[in-house]
């Protein structure tokens, strides 16, 4: 009778389907495929979960694009005039207050202010160059980027100004793995305990995958299709990865890629490819950009803050803090 009543229950809450096996689901934010996968809940709430956590991405995404036809209050601070006071919705005042605390502890190498030169560029925008922007160009874009040409006004809460006519905020850099964590709380509110949330490769795992820790591959940066190496993760753990092969042109025998060195506005030419560990994919998405910048001499950086990391350089040598290397399959 007992077993009787539990099975109605749980066809009227979820439909009841086996709990043990995986519930996938994909879909099409950020430029990029997000995969959603999610073991030990019945599929019906795993469901809802998926579609609130999908939700609070793409509504993280809206909030922080400086792309497209959406509005939103980054978009109107880049376009502010220099010296007025903007209002931004708490939470961006908030990711702006962490992304400046990584500019400074990364030494510059991560810079939320760069967004004139990554318009400049134009690799995340609808026309794609196929040859550099001009020296003199670059210089004038590079004149609005770095942590003194913005500022936080003194009051109301949360209001910025911009302080000269070429700083333009990006969030590029840190967006798509605060998104990431915004999809985990989602789930984790469903009562999800066991899921991934992987967006092209960035990606942030909690739980386990059943019997198994989850196994994630990352990406070989000259061998498409071909992993690197394998990573077993169980708990809450983020991996990201960024590379000069996400977004490039080649011109005269030189790639020129997406990731900026904010020091001198060229595509930074230490890495090909970066990994970053952290607690949330906010930070391994933000260091993942500064360590690409930094190469090897970030390492300590990032050890200091108990995160690890994994280079390929600029030759395409492999390199990797000491907890990367137990962690490496
Ligand atoms: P990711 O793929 O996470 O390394 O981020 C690259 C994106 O972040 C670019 O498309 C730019 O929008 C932005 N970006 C590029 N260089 C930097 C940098 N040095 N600091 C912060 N954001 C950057
Ligand atoms: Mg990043």
């Amino acid at each position: 009778m007992r077993i009787v009543l539990s099975l109605v229950f749980c066809l009227l809450l979820f439909g009841c389907s086996p709990a043990t096996e995986d519930v996938r689901e994909s879909r099409f934010m950020m430029g990029t495929l997000v995969e959603f996968t999610i073991h030990g809940a019945p599929r019906e709430q795993a469901m809802q979960a998926i579609k609130a956590a999908s939700e609070a991405m793409q509504q993280a995404a809206d909030t922080l694009t400086i792309y497209g036809d959406i509005e939103n209050e980054v978009k109107a601070f880049n376009a502010s005039t220099p010296d007025s006071p903007v209002l931004l919705p708490e939470a961006v005042s908030a990711l702006l207050d962490q992304a400046r605390d990584i500019e400074r502890k990364s030494h510059g190498a991560f810079s939320p202010s760069l967004g004139g030169l990554s318009l400049l560029w134009g690799f995340s925008g609808e026309s794609q160059r196929n040859q550099p922007p001009t020296a003199n160009e670059i210089r004038e874009a590079l004149a609005g980027t770095g942590p003194e040409r913005i500022r936080r006004a003194d009051a109301p809460p949360h209001t910025w100004l911009r302080l000269h006519p070429q700083t333009k905020l990006d969030f590029g850099g840190i967006g798509k793995g605060y998104a990431i964590d915004r999809g985990i709380a989602a789930l984790k509110a469903h009562g999800i305990n066991h899921a991934l949330i992987n967006a092209g490769g960035d990606l942030r795992a909690i739980g386990r995958h059943g019997e198994r820790p989850w196994r994630i591959g990352i990406k070989h940066p000259r061998q498409p299709g071909e992993i690197l190496a394998t990573l077993e993760l169980e708990g809450d753990v983020s991996v990201v990865t960024s590379g000069d092969y996400e977004r490039f042109f080649i011109d005269q025998g030189r790639r020129y890629h997406h990731i900026l060195d904010p020091k001198n506005g060229w595509p930074a030419d230490k890495s090909q490819s970066v990994t970053v560990i952290a607690n949330n994919a906010m930070l391994a998405d933000a260091w993942s950009t500064a360590l690409f910048v930094l190469g090897t001499r970030g390492f300590a950086l990032l050890e200091d803050q108990h995160m690890d990391g994994l280079v390929v350089d600029a030759q395409g040598n492999l390199h990797m803090t000491v907890g990367m290397q137990a962690r490496l399959q």
